[in-house]
């Protein structure tokens, strides 16, 4: 008689993985639809597809033909018992196994034979499914799983890859020493923040912010205290809760850079502010000037500006605004340091 299983002791574990492939409600692709055509004609079965189950669908990442739609909640799945069992599921006759009696739709089915393996990861996490179904019912005596298995290891080694290249990339845009964006996902976003001013009409503006007197930190207490210096900066300017669309990055050595979108020199000045005042919480000690201070130059455009020849994103006039909050950056430096100086542009 048809129970819903009861979830996994690992349920929390495995929903964690299954987000960790970043897979559910991806578009069709040919990596997979070849382990299901494999699938499919290795067992000369009617249908074979590749589902994976979150805590309440079980949505079709491959699937060989229309007999079967690309999602269903988890309590009417087949393939949820795998979850629970971690183990093949084999039924030569749905309509008439008592496993199945009483199932919402697995007995009316036109598909009456059921084949499926579970895509495992790990440390032992079930987190879908490939399976096979036939029209025609009975199990042959020398039915077996194993190259079912072989195609859904290979699905799992696709994932696998996969993460590993998300986290690569993820690396590649992170500064080891703060965890802020690096030089290149900063320049990166700020051709993105470009995009969407442009489209929404929103003013960008530009904050660059230099260590005041850095070498001299260096020079007297070495460049491992330089280094946890950096770090603590950065860790400062991460309280500065800038909006989701903003970036902070480390720009350079002793350099940190902010994009502000929607923001105006008024908004600029205020995350200038708060930024200050981060740095002057974290208390720092330096040798001249007591606490370690910041100097920041802030440059704003406006939509308009950053298209100014009309037509597209004109990546020049966003590295004259950056230019612009480096020339601000210097006047702020010419001005005595610790201050904000802002190459004007609009005020919202
Ligand atoms: P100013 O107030 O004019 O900015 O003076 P400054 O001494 O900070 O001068 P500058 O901005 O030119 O600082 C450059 C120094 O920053 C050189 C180098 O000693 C130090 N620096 C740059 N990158 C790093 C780093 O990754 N670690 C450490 N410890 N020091 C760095
Ligand atoms: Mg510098
Ligand atoms: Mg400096």
């Amino acid at each position: 008689m048809w129970q819903i299983p009861i979830h996994p002791a690992n349920e929390a574990s495995r929903l964690q993985a299954l987000t960790a492939c970043d897979i559910m409600d991806t578009p069709r692709e040919a990596a997979f639809d070849r382990l299901t055509w494999l699938a499919q004609s290795f067992y000369d079965a009617d249908v074979a597809f590749m589902g994976f189950i979150d805590d309440a669908y079980q949505w079709m990442k491959s699937v060989t033909s229309s007999a079967i739609g690309n999602s269903i909640t988890r309590n009417r799945s087949v393939c949820q018992v795998m979850v629970a069992t971690g183990e093949p599921l084999v039924v030569g006759d749905l309509r008439t196994d008592p496993r199945f009696a009483g199932h919402p739709v697995a007995p009316q089915l036109p598909l009456r034979f059921y084949a499926g393996v579970p895509l495992r990861v790990p440390p032992d996490l079930v987190i879908g499914s490939l399976c096979i179904m036939r029209r025609r019912e009975g199990l042959e005596p020398d039915f077996d799983v194993a190259p079912l298995e072989a195609l859904a290891a290979i699905a799992v080694d696709e994932l696998e890859l996969r993460r590993l290249n998300r986290e690569l990339t993820r690396l590649n845009r992170v500064d080891a020493l703060t965890g802020l964006a690096n030089r290149r996902a900063f320049d990166e976003e700020l051709v993105r923040a470009g995009l969407r001013c442009q489209r929404t009409g929103e003013t960008l503006s530009v904050m660059l912010m230099d260590i005041d007197h850095f070498k001299s930190l260096n020079d007297s207490s070495g460049h491992s205290a330089g280094d946890d210096a950096l770090r603590r900066i950065g860790a400062a300017l991460g309280t500065t809760a800038l909006r989701q669309e903003d970036t902070m990055a480390r720009y350079g050595g002793e350099e940190f850079a902010a994009i502000l979108v929607g923001s105006g020199t008024t908004g600029a000045r205020l995350v200038a502010d708060r930024v200050r005042a981060a740095v002057s919480e974290a208390s720092i000690l330096h040798p001249l000037t007591g606490v370690l201070t910041l100097s920041i130059g802030i440059a704003t455009r406006s939509a308009d500006g950053l298209h100014p020849s009309g037509a597209g994103l004109d990546e020049l006039a966003l590295r004259m605004l950056v230019n612009e909050a480096d020339t601000a950056l210097y006047a702020a430096k010419r001005g005595g340091r610790n201050t904000v100086v802002s190459h004007g542009g609009p005020a919202e």
